[in-house]
């Protein structure tokens, strides 16, 4: 416990606590973490309204009571387990702020991918659907660069489009329609220019999903069926019914299912089936066009 005025944090004795204090301290409690220097960080800007910088030209700033007890609670309910972003309430991703919470999944940096390749073929006129939108992570970003273009954004979880339209209205973007739907089952005509979705795609029986940050997820935002393909199968039957000539699909899948969604993708009459690579050198997004 950090709080006792004559508390001792690794054997010394400390009245107070300042900043350089609290990220040797964090840095320490967190090693069960695989970023116990960056989690530390987040954290404690949290609990001083801050920017990463401000810990470091600060560093003798001393903590409050008040902020040492959220720190230290932070820091608990981190090893716990709990994800940094469901502690802060927040992830950031593209240039937006998202409120996160457990009812949706964490937006990952390698999602950011999936913006840059749909960013490149958007025109003004189109229309895009965003499915699975979660915390809108996608259809916001493509909605903050192009503010001319209609983005639908679906989610079948209503906690989960309850976050995404928070964060349309906090992000002040006006221009993303929210729809509860499964995919695109109730879609009957080819009304889109392009679908991005990045669906679950874990195997059901991946130990993964017992460890780490996604044990705090909701599994229908991860798991998939015995291969991980389910939705993906799905969405890609359904985007063949639902795009307009010339549109685009874009999907995000598991690290080793590239080949697979590359061929659903051309089994199911889509052109220009690409696969794109995430800043790990992953194959992660598969997109093709559906020229008629
Ligand atoms: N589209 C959201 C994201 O990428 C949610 C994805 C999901 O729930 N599988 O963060």
């Amino acid at each position: 416990m950090l709080l006792d005025n004559k508390d001792a944090i690794h054997g010394i004795e400390i009245e107070t606590l300042n900043i350089a204090n609290a990220l040797s301290y964090g840095r320490q409690e967190l090693q069960s973490s695989d970023s116990p220097d960056v989690d530390t960080q987040v954290l404690l800007c949290h609990v001083l309204d801050c920017q990463t910088v401000y810990l470091h030209s600060w560093s003798d700033q001393e903590l409050s009571m008040a902020q040492q007890q959220q720190f230290e609670g932070y820091l608990q309910l981190r090893n716990n387990g709990r994800p940094v972003a469901h502690i802060i309430g927040q992830r950031g991703f593209w240039s937006l702020d998202l409120k996160v919470t457990d009812a949706t999944l964490i937006p990952r940096p390698d999602t950011e991918l999936l913006v840059e390749l749909a960013l490149a073929k958007i025109q003004p006129t189109m229309t895009v659907v965003d499915l699975g939108t979660g915390t809108g992570a996608i259809a916001l970003s493509l909605a903050v660069e192009h503010t001319d273009t209609t983005i639908f954004a679906s989610d079948y979880s209503e906690g989960a489009l309850a976050v995404a339209q928070h964060n349309a209205r906090a992000n002040q973007l006006s221009n993303v329609h929210f729809i509860q739907a499964s995919w695109l089952t109730a879609c009957q005509d080819e009304c889109f220019d392009m679908v991005v979705s990045n669906p679950p795609y874990i195997e059901d029986d991946d130990p993964h999903l017992l460890a780490g940050d996604v044990r705090f997820e909701p599994l229908s935002a991860l798991a998939s069926g015995a291969d991980g393909l389910d939705d993906i199968r799905l969405i890609v039957e359904q985007a063949h019914r639902c795009l307009r000539a010339d549109g685009w699909l874009l999907v995000e899948h598991g690290y080793h299912q590239a080949k697979q969604v590359r061929d659903l993708f051309t089994g199911a009459g889509f052109n220009h089936v690409s696969s794109h690579q995430d800043f790990g050198g992953n194959d992660r997004v598969v997109m093709g066009q559906l020229t008629l």
